[in-house]
Order: C-alpha cells, then structure tokens, then sequence
C-alpha cells in the first residue's frame, strides 16, 4: 500500500522517490473539491498516479494541486502530473510562478545546489499559465463547508505557502516547519542558502498563532502536537543561528560551525539520529552540507548589513 488515511477525508501518499522511502510524500484532501497538496519531484509523478489509483480517485474531480514551493521536491512534478488532470489548477505564491511557467532556470540552480540529489528529483516540466491561480493569502471553498486556508509563510524560500485544511484544523507547512522524521520523531532546520531566520521565525509565530492540531510535513508524514513543534523549531532555528553567528565572527571553518551545531544541539547531538544522516544519501548532502551553509551566508549577511 503506498496510501494511508491519516485524518478525517485526508491520505497520504508515499511517493517512494527514487527508491527512497520516508523522503517525500503528497496529500490528498478528499473533499467534493478534491485537492492534492504537493506533486512532489518530476520522477516520482508515476508513484503519485498510483496512490491516486489505489484511492479510486478521478483524475477529473481533482480541482487543485496547492504547491507550498517551487523547489523540486515538492512542484518540481507539477507540470508532468497536470497533463492527467484535465480540470486542475495550481495554487503557488506568485513569486514562484514564474519558474512554475519556465523551470530552465530553477532547474539550472537545483543542479548546481543539489548536484545528484538534482537527478534523483528529475528536471521539471513547464506549467501553462493559464492553469497558475497565484496567491499568497486567501480561502478557498472545497464544497460542504470545507475549507482551504492559503498562509503566506516566508523564510525557507521567497515564495513559500502553507495550507490548513478545516477538516482536522491540520497544517501543510511544507518546509516551513522543518524536516520531520518519524522514525525518530524528531525535527531538522531545512534551510538551504538563501535562508532568512527573520522571516522564518515569524512565518512559525505566524502558523502557532492559528493554533493547528496536526502538521502534515511534505519531508515525512504526519505529526500531532503541532503547537509545541512549531515552538520547538523556533528555539532550534535561534540555536543554530546563534552558533553560525559566532562562528562567522570568529572566522570559524565550515567544519567547526557544523561540528559545534551537531554537538549543541539536541536532536543532531542523538546518536542515532546523526548516524541514520550520516548515512543517508539526500540527507547528509541537504541536512550536513546546504542546510548549515544557509545559516553561515545568513550570519554572513547579517553581519555586512
Ligand atoms: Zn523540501
């Protein structure tokens, strides 16, 4: 089974990408507007399809496909899967529409961010305009008194949404929230070069203060307690900020602000948890590598400006 129930109307589809289980997943809000919440990347639409057949879901009833970003592991897909779903239309942050239009350019950068990881993704499909809704703010009706709430949550990316669905007052943070993992039950910063703590610190205040039950993480799955994650990601993202700081004025080496992040704080510092990261091929590149250069060019930043 590639799909799970996981709330009232709402699956989970595991999208499997690049044989990599608990990696990426999409969402399916099976209201009479049936929505999907992330394509995910382009190579692993034909996962998508799958969930979408085990579901018994009619590609034509599908009305919106809500992308929380443009990064490849959750749009990238979105132009290939939109040729299944004839009455679809995209919800994104109009800042991320133009690459949804023409990916050339996103494609280019994710090749030379990501490397591999790039190819494990696939290179994205262009998106005709007129199938774009671009939003940043908004409700939208899903039939029956449901609702989808459009939250511009900035930080990540420059264009990043969350979605709350009414069904069980649950939140799509995308990497918003950070990197779930459940098989720890623990949270990773997720926050690639070019990260703002500014504006992710008040997207978190921002998403704490609609008080959501659940979060549904596009990197893995669901987790309740919501409220509480949201504030421990706040404490993290200060923690890490607080050392890339240092580190940038004392002209530590790369080396030694991850060293000295892996050991303060206290998810990296489990012993369990760096070793599955360590081990693991996307997430010691995005985690160990990209995540802690965006606090580094921040500190570097902060420190010009
Ligand atoms: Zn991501």
């Amino acid at each position: 089974m590639r799909t799970k129930e996981i709330g009232k109307k709402l699956f989970q589809i595991e999208l499997e990408t690049g044989g990599f289980k608990n990696l990426i997943c999409s969402y399916v809000i099976n209201s009479p507007k049936i929505t999907l919440v992330e394509s995910g990347p382009t190579s692993s639409v034909p996962n998508l399809v799958s969930g979408l057949n085990e579901l018994d879901i009619r590609f034509e009833d599908i009305q919106y496909l809500c992308i929380t970003h443009v990064h490849l592991d959750h749009g990238g897909g979105a132009g290939t899967l939109l040729k299944l779903l004839p009455n679809a239309k995209v919800l994104v942050h109009p800042n991320g529409m133009p690459h949804l239009i023409n990916p050339s350019r996103l494609w280019q950068s994710a090749q030379t961010v990501l490397g591999f990881v790039s190819e494990i993704f696939g290179k994205p499909e262009p998106v005709s305009k007129e199938r774009i809704i671009p939003i940043s703010d908004g409700t939208f009706d899903l039939g029956n008194d449901a609702k989808l709430t459009v939250i511009e949550t900035l930080g990540h990316a420059s264009h990043n949404l969350s979605f709350q669905e009414s069904y069980n007052n649950g939140v799509f943070p995308g990497d918003t929230a950070g990197t779930y993992f459940p098989e720890f039950d623990v949270v990773i910063p997720t926050t690639p070069p070019p990260f703002r703590l500014d504006m992710a610190l008040a997207s978190l205040t921002k998403l704490i203060s609609i008080q959501p039950t659940v979060l549904y993480y596009s990197h893995f799955g669901k987790a309740t307690d919501a409220v509480q994650l949201l504030k421990d990601y706040k404490v993290q993202l200060e923690l890490w900020a607080k050392i890339a700081e240092e580190g940038v004025k004392n002209n530590w080496s790369p080396e030694e602000i991850r060293n000295r992040i892996v050991n303060e704080d206290k998810v990296m510092s489990k012993t369990s948890v760096l070793a599955f990261i360590r081990s693991h091929r996307i997430y010691s590149k995005t985690v160990l590598e990209n995540c802690i250069r965006g606090f580094v060019e921040y500190a570097k930043h902060k420190q010009l400006s």
